[in-house]
């Protein structure tokens, strides 16, 4: 019986975890602070590794990362998460120091691909995962395959563009979707309409955020109601975009935005209907929230790991 570990690598936290075959419950299992902006992230990772490393034989390593990255070569690119990381090989210098093959891919996909396997899309050949919260990520697997793309950067999906008139996207263009519907961009909204002397219950806060303004639209707050409205508008037009693309039968969302329910799915499905190609694509199509929860990068690890050579 051969082992597997998983990683997932954060921007606060590094959890390390093993794995026995066709088991995604750990049998060791560690979470250690990441302290991305100091020096020395790798040999904390390492000691994280040899912390739980088992007995028995492993056969290789998964893991999920912030990216942009290159799956091929086991590189991160340059990644605003962990400073010091600037084309750094992390792969083959952890198969150097373990052992063992590592595979690597950003923690979207790995989330996308955990969905599938173990999660919300089990049984699905075609799903399109998104997760929303401070960014917008994508995964994408297509007749069951992850989709990785040529450079291992395919399926960028908060970085589509809706507007190119629209506002700064965390990564310095304009318009894309990360744009308008992430939970910053949400909570950047609203406070640019406090600025402009929008009447709200928001005014009294002096920190605006998603979950205030998902509480206030609740209470029936305009600009709070809006606010979604208008994050769910856009997230129409980009769906419509991936449905025209992909053609899934299951749409995954994850992430803390996804989390409003309503506010922002109602309004979201009008929006797709509306910009959808064709409405044989909304057939028997699923839109439902992720089920791993903060297990999803670990377990697309896990999942990566056992399935290199077929994926
Ligand atoms: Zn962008």
């Amino acid at each position: 019986m051969s082992i597997t570990v998983a990683i997932d690598i954060g921007g606060t936290h590094i959890r390390v975890a093993a794995y026995e075959p066709e088991s995604i419950t750990p049998i060791a299992q560690t979470r250690v602070r990441s302290l991305a902006d100091q020096p020395g992230v790798f040999d904390r990772l390492v000691k994280a590794i040899e912390s739980i490393w088992p007995r028995e034989k492993v056969d290789s390593i998964g893991i999920a990362s912030p990216g942009p990255l290159d799956p091929h070569t086991g590189t991160i690119l340059d990644t605003p998460n962990i400073k010091e990381w600037i084309n750094f090989p992390v792969g083959p210098k952890l198969s150097e120091c373990f052992g063992v093959p590592v595979y690597l891919d950003n923690d979207a996909n790995m989330a996308g691909l955990a969905e599938w396997k173990y999660g919300a899309g089990i049984g699905h050949h075609d799903l399109v995962y998104l997760t929303i919260s401070t960014g917008i990520g994508g995964g994408v697997i297509t007749n069951n395959h992850l989709l990785q793309g040529s450079r291992g950067m395919g399926a960028e999906l908060g970085h589509m563009t809706v507007d190119p008139n629209g506002p700064p996207c965390g990564c310095g263009c304009n318009g894309h979707i990360e744009s308008f519907s992430s939970g910053t961009a949400i909570a950047r909204y609203v406070n640019d309409q406090l600025n402009a002397g929008q009447k709200s219950t928001l005014q009294s806060q002096p920190v605006v955020t998603t979950v205030q303004i998902a509480e206030a639209a609740l209470q029936g707050d305009v600009l709070a109601i809006s606010a979604f409205e208008r994050a769910a508008y856009y997230l129409g037009i980009a769906v419509a975009n991936y449905l025209a693309i992909f053609d899934p039968s299951i749409l995954v969302f994850g992430g803390g935005v996804s989390q409003v329910g309503d506010l922002l799915f109602k309004p979201f499905e009008t929006s797709l209907r509306k910009h959808v190609f064709h409405p044989h694509y909304l057939d028997d199509l699923i839109i439902t929230k992720a089920s791993l929860g903060d297990d999803a990068g670990l377990l697309g690890a896990l999942a990566l790991a056992h399935s290199m050579g077929v994926i």
